[in-house]
């Protein structure tokens, strides 16, 4: 059976097998990661997983979940920062009206 090597923050170099660890490959790579439960410490390790990690997981029998990253997350921003005022304002606005869209565009009062 494939041994694999990983390393925990707590409990440094741990062994486990294929079936231990879950591999997840992002349409945008530097998403991608792999995470397993610690056999030490019982504590969830995730790390990212490069090209090189991928291949190496993948050889040594860890089946890959792909995961698909929806395009709006990686389009970039501009504007100002989502402040908690802003969310604070929101959830009143929320709580006031049933017709969020007008009092947003500056259609109606509210
Ligand atoms: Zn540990």
């Amino acid at each position: 059976m494939t041994t694999i090597k990983a390393s925990c923050p707590s409990c440094g170099e741990v062994e486990l097998t294929p079936a231990d660890v879950s591999l997840v490959v992002c349409s945008h790579a530097p998403l991608s990661y792999y995470s397993f439960a610690c056999p030490g410490c019982t504590e969830q390790v995730r790390k990212p997983a490069d090209d090189h990690v991928v291949s190496l997981l993948v050889s040594g029998g860890v089946p890959a979940t792909v995961w698909e990253v929806p395009a709006e997350a990686l389009e970039p921003r501009t504007g100002p920062v989502l402040t908690y005022d802003d969310l604070l304002d929101l959830a009143i606005q929320l709580a006031e009206t049933d017709l969020l869209a007008p009092v947003a565009a500056g259609r109606v009062a509210s």
